[in-house]
């Protein structure tokens, strides 16, 4: 199973099964409705999703028609986007809480990209913060 919640905690989800692959997103919408230069997505059927805690703190907005963005009133997080035609709902996964199943497949719409974001390159990595200056 899955699970993930918002940023203050009050919206909670759980998804039966586990993920497929996932993509991340670079679409101009998706940066600006996580003020980050990608989303990272993944779909799952709406038969095994069910909202679990604070659905009433959701508020939807429609970033495109037909394409509704679902993020928690209180404290701005992103969570799912629907297409209620569709039968998948897409999650945000920065907002799961159990480990991310499955591969990343690809990155989307870099046509629409941020300039300041390669995804090609290879940048430091620290496991936290800056690293501490060495000491003599
Ligand atoms: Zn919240
Ligand atoms: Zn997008």
């Amino acid at each position: 199973m899955i699970s993930g919640s918002c940023l203050c905690g009050q919206v909670r989800y759980e998804v039966d099964g586990e993920l497929g692959g996932f993509v991340h997103c670079h679409c101009q919408t998706c940066r600006k409705a996580h003020g980050s230069a990608f989303s990272s997505v993944a779909a799952v059927p709406k038969t095994a999703f069910r909202w679990v805690a604070g659905e009433s703190l959701l508020k939807a907005y429609e970033s495109s028609p037909g394409k509704f963005r679902s993020f928690c009133t209180n404290c701005g997080s992103h969570i799912v986007a629907n297409r209620p035609a569709q039968p998948v709902i897409l999650l945000r996964l920065g907002c799961l809480d159990t480990p991310a199943q499955g591969e990343p497949k690809c990155h989307i719409w870099r046509s629409d990209g941020a300039p300041w974001y390669d995804p090609g390159k290879n940048l430091p990595v620290f496991a936290e913060g800056f690293p501490a200056p060495p000491r003599e």
